[in-house]
């Protein structure tokens, strides 16, 4: 079906254009607060999952330190340290070494002058022992009984430190330093899997904006050593801690991924290092993005749906409308038998209610009417005859009426005869309208009467000089009609053409089969009707109002007869005519 044809009143359409808007509207808000929340839910997800990372991994680099630093106290635990001999000192620091793959070097320090008493260095057999002095930050930190953990330093590319240990005997004396220097290279494997989806990776960076260590995702362009201290991010976490927020997630165009990035980050406070993590948008929201896409295709289906529903309840609602639009046409035309639509009781109810109540009212003003004109017609029928019995006589007896009075008699008689047709065709119109008109078929030879009606038309086509051709058809079946009514019908449509025809014109009249039926009409070369008024010809008291219709005369009542009765035999009526130039009558009757 047609969506055009579908919609056919305009109040339909408004109605449904309305309702469509407003479904419109309601899933196109519905939809936008959908896909925020799925959105916002997300982001805080990332966050989450960005902030456990960070946290997991801030807690695996402690370790590591604390650890260190543990494993320092434990060297130093024994309180006879100072009672050991150099040799005794060199062989514990050795076995430390050996223990601890981070370790690079370790040394026992005098704290009186900071002097070196024992040193191992990682791929050393004999190093030299060095005078550090007393005020050697590690050194210093540790004769504070600190302990001392440094900035980081790189070494061939590697990030070191340095760590110290105060070392106390029983009476709490700080009779020496432990002093060691540690790769940074080892806490890589803690955070190497801090990875998250295809595009998520981690990084850690020193006091100073420098890279310690970094997971195995990040992009090619990050290694160990490079600054990036100048990222703006990197500085707001090593000035600030916690940057955006704990469980919240900050958007940037990310240097490292080349693109725009979650971030999350934070610093270890002890030793003020950063660790960040960064994943794309696009990978992080990659979810989210198959789930608008079905959230919009759910929505364009739902709306396509309800759109055709809400034009369906227009056209339901709509409907007793049309149908009241439709029977009021009916009514305008004077047909009074409408199909109204079943009342509701809203107001279309109440208004198709008071609608057959109106109907009613005029269908029985109607059948007064036609009562009133029946009963007139009927009653006026005796006196025209009467007056036209008594003109006749007058008439006949014309040697008795002065001659003066003849001119009158004359006149009588053509009155007479006027009011006698027109209370014939009253009668007739009142009984088709009260169904009273009756018709007996049988078969009949139609030549026979179109013969006998033209010849009793014959004196009025002379008195107009009018030419009437008949030309009969070899063979044609009989027909199916009332005689006396069918010659009424020629008399009409054959006088029509005779009265609006100019003197001298043309009149055919013709007969032939078509099927099942016999079409007859009759031809005339005289004014014609226009197209508008062709239409409203068969109506009752329907004249065209025009300057050649002016001075003849007539009630309008003939062709409407006529149709009634046509119709009664079963047949159908129809006209062409061409203003100016002339006009065809035609009527079918079925056969025999
Ligand atoms: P009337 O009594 O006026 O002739 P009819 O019902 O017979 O009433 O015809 C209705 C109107 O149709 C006429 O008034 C006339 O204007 C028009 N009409 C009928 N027949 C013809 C015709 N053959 N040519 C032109 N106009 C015609």
């Amino acid at each position: 079906m047609k969506l055009t044809s579908f919609i056919t009143s305009r109040l339909e359409r408004k109605l449904a254009l309305l309702l469509s808007l407003v479904i419109l509207l309601a899933l196109f808000f519905l939809a936008w607060l959908a896909i925020s929340t799925v959105k916002a839910t997300r982001q805080q997800s990332v966050a989450e999952i960005q902030w456990q990372l960070v946290n997991q991994s801030v807690d695996r680099l402690r370790k590591f330190i604390d650890d260190k630093i543990e494993n320092f106290r434990i060297v130093v635990a024994d309180p006879n340290v100072n009672a050991i001999g150099y040799e005794q000192q060199t062989f514990i620091l050795e076995g430390h070494l050996a223990s601890d793959d981070s370790l690079v070097e370790l040394s026992f320090i005098q704290p009186s002058d900071g002097f070196e008493t024992a040193r191992v260095v990682r791929g050393f057999d004999k190093p030299i022992h060095r005078v550090l002095g007393r005020d050697e930050p590690a050194v210093a930190s540790a004769l504070r009984g600190q302990n001392y953990f440094g900035p980081v330093f790189f070494t061939n590319n590697e990030p070191r430190i340095i760590l110290a240990s105060p070392v106390i005997n029983q009476q709490s004396q700080i009779i020496g330093v432990l002093r060691g220097e540690a790769n940074l290279k080892t806490i890589i494997p803690l955070i190497a899997q801090a990875n998250l989806g295809q595009t998520g990776y981690l990084y850690v960076v020193d006091s100073g904006g420098r890279v310690i260590a970094a997971s195995s995702q990040v992009p090619s362009g990050l290694s160990v050593g490079t600054d990036i201290k100048f990222n703006p991010f990197v500085s707001q976490v090593l000035a600030s801690g916690l940057v955006p927020g704990l469980n919240d997630t900050a958007v940037y165009y990310s240097e490292i991924a080349k693109q725009e990035v979650f971030v999350v980050g934070r610093s270890i406070p002890k030793f003020n290092w950063g660790v960040i993590v960064e994943w794309t948008t696009k990978e992080a929201m990659s979810v989210v993005d198959e789930i608008i896409i079905r959230l919009l295709i759910g929505t364009v289906v739902l709306l396509i749906f309800l759109i055709v529903i809400s034009f369906w309840l227009a056209r339901r609602f709509t409907k007793p409308l049309r149908q009241l639009t439709a029977a009021s046409v009916q009514v305008g035309a004077g047909q009074f038998d409408v199909s109204l639509p079943t009342a509701g009781h809203d107001e279309v109810g109440e208004l198709a209610k008071s609608f057959s109540q109106m109907t009613a009212g005029l269908k029985e003003l109607e059948r007064l009417k036609d009562e009133f004109v029946f009963i007139a017609a009927h009653e006026l029928r005796t006196p025209v005859t009467a007056i036209r019995g008594y003109a006749e006589m007058l008439a006949d007896s014309a040697g008795s009426v002065p001659a003066e009075a003849r001119e009158f008699v004359s006149r009588l008689q053509q009155s007479g005869e006027r009011l006698a047709v027109l209370v014939n065709d009253l009668l007739e119109v009142a009984r088709s309208q009260a169904g009273r008109l009756k018709v007996q078929t049988s078969p009949l030879d139609l030549v026979v009467i179109i013969q006998s009606t033209l010849a009793e038309l014959k004196p009025l086509a002379d008195e107009k000089q009018h030419n009437i051709s008949f030309v009969p058809p070899v063979s044609l079946p009989q027909v199916l009609a009332d005689k006396d009514k069918l010659q009424e019908v020629l008399v009409n449509l054959i006088g029509n053409a005779i009265k609006y025809t100019p003197a001298g014109g043309q009149i055919e009249i013709g007969a032939r089969q078509e099927g099942n039926r016999v079409v007859t009409w009759i031809k005339d070369s005289g004014i014609g009707i226009a197209p508008e008024d062709q239409t409203k010809l068969f109506q009752r008291f329907f004249r065209v109002e025009s300057e050649e219709t002016r001075n003849i005369q007539g009630t309008g009542l003939g062709l409407f007869i006529v149709r009634q009765i046509i119709e009664h035999m079963q047949g159908r009526i129809w006209v062409q005519s061409v203003k100016g130039k002339g006009s065809t009558f035609y009527f079918s009757l079925p056969i025999a």
